[in-house]
């Protein structure tokens, strides 16, 4: 559980700081911010607003009371492990070196995300109707339009990427 009495909901933080308030690693923080966790775009170094935390560690908090199951995404804003829509999910290319994957929540049709092992893509396969990331702005803008019949183009595109995760994960092991 995250402790977030020393966080200010007005104050603007590092990840030094963020590391600090929460006795977390870096790797920790940086893993959070691949799981949605919002930092002030375009500044350097990375910085992170005091609500943006608070709200995501109260978040992950919620979600160690309530174990997801592999199929399930957490929605933040309603705060409960949902399938994803359809069970249409895509690649975030925010953050291309972890398999982060995205999907709809089918209840409110805000944005979820979840990071998976690379262990896991072939089940992801299995489990999932993968889809192009510039879906992510039909979802948006029209919350639960994400067109699930675009064809296999999206799904091939996607494969893609699951195809080099593949790749990375054979050269870590060849290495072990
Ligand atoms: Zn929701």
């Amino acid at each position: 559980m995250y402790n977030v009495q020393q966080i200010s909901y007005m104050g603007t933080y590092s990840i030094p700081e963020v590391c600090q308030m929460i006795s977390r690693s870096e790797r920790t923080v940086r893993q959070m911010i691949a799981n949605g966790l919002a930092t002030i775009d375009d500044k350097r170094p990375t910085l992170i607003r005091g609500t943006n935390l608070i709200d995501f560690l109260l978040n992950e908090n919620d979600k160690n009371r309530c174990p997801i199951e592999f199929h399930q995404f957490y929605c933040l804003h309603c705060r409960q492990a949902r399938i994803p829509k359809g069970k249409v999910i895509w690649f975030s290319r925010e953050h291309p070196t972890l398999p982060n994957m995205c999907g709809i929540c089918p209840v409110c049709g805000c944005k979820m995300h979840k990071v998976y092992k690379i262990a896991d893509i072939s089940r992801l396969k299995r489990e999932f109707r993968l889809t192009e990331s510039p879906c992510i702005s039909h979802s948006l803008d029209s919350s639960l339009n994400c067109r699930v019949d675009d064809g296999d183009n999206c799904a091939t595109s996607c494969n893609q990427e699951f195809m080099k995760f593949e790749e990375k994960g054979d050269t870590n092991a060849n290495e072990n």
